[in-house]
């Protein structure tokens, strides 16, 4: 899942970049309001972590133009101790979450995954389908119970088409969301891990619409 963090305090972005890599999110970090409200008009994002206190335009004004565009990302304000007030105005602003600073990484991490269920209208944080289970938190994968050892990426791409199971995902939606900018995107990545993850489950688990992209079947049994 690709996220985008907004916050201008270097160490502090620096944290949260590397926390969320450590938790299996691709991670692009920006530093002022601007160039959030751009790389947010430009980029599909899963969730996004927003501080408020910004320069060039303040998190508040970035999560309302967000809104007003009728974007229903869910955000998670970083506020101030102090700053009950901010918090306020974030959530009726139209934040979905927030942690006051200091925060605990694995927390934020544990509630972006709970604000992606969420958005994807999903309840039960363990994802099932084909005999398939994943743990988003655990980061663990079992087919027909039993462990299956995938890389970050083979995760990461699972994760996406068992989120969207009967949506059609064109390669570079899933791309998308394996990569943060800056990142060396391998070419056909998408397509080799599809036949990784067909190997170590079975050959139906992902259909490819020929022209289009990739679909994880609904109601699909092994
Ligand atoms: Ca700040």
């Amino acid at each position: 899942m690709r996220v985008l963090v907004v916050e201008d305090d270097a160490l502090l972005g620096d944290a949260i970049q590397a926390g969320l890599k450590q938790s299996g999110f691709a991670v692009d970090w920006i530093k002022d309001g601007v160039s959030a409200e751009q790389a947010l008009t430009t980029e599909p994002y899963a969730a996004v972590v927003l501080d408020l206190g910004l320069p060039r335009l303040s998190g508040l004004e970035v999560l309302r133009r967000l809104r007003s565009r009728n974007v229903s990302t869910p955000v998670l304000i970083l506020t101030a101790m102090d700053s009950v007030d901010d918090r306020i105005k974030g959530l009726d602003a139209g934040a979905d979450d927030y942690l006051i600073k200091p925060f605990d990484m694995d927390e934020l991490a544990a509630r972006l995954r709970a604000l992606i269920r969420r958005a994807s209208g999903k309840t039960d944080p363990l994802l099932e389908l084909a005999g398939v289970k994943l743990d988003p938190a655990a980061h663990r994968v079992l087919y027909r119970d039993k462990p299956v050892e995938l890389s970050a990426k083979e995760f990461a791409l699972l994760h996406a088409l068992m989120l969207n199971a009967g949506k059609v995902l064109s390669r570079a939606q899933l791309e998308e969301q394996l990569y943060a900018w800056g990142d060396e995107i391998e070419s056909n990545a998408v397509e080799v891990y599809v036949h990784h993850l067909r190997r170590k489950f079975f050959p139906g688990l992902i259909e490819t619409i020929r022209g289009v992209g990739y679909l994880m079947p609904r109601d699909k049994v092994a």
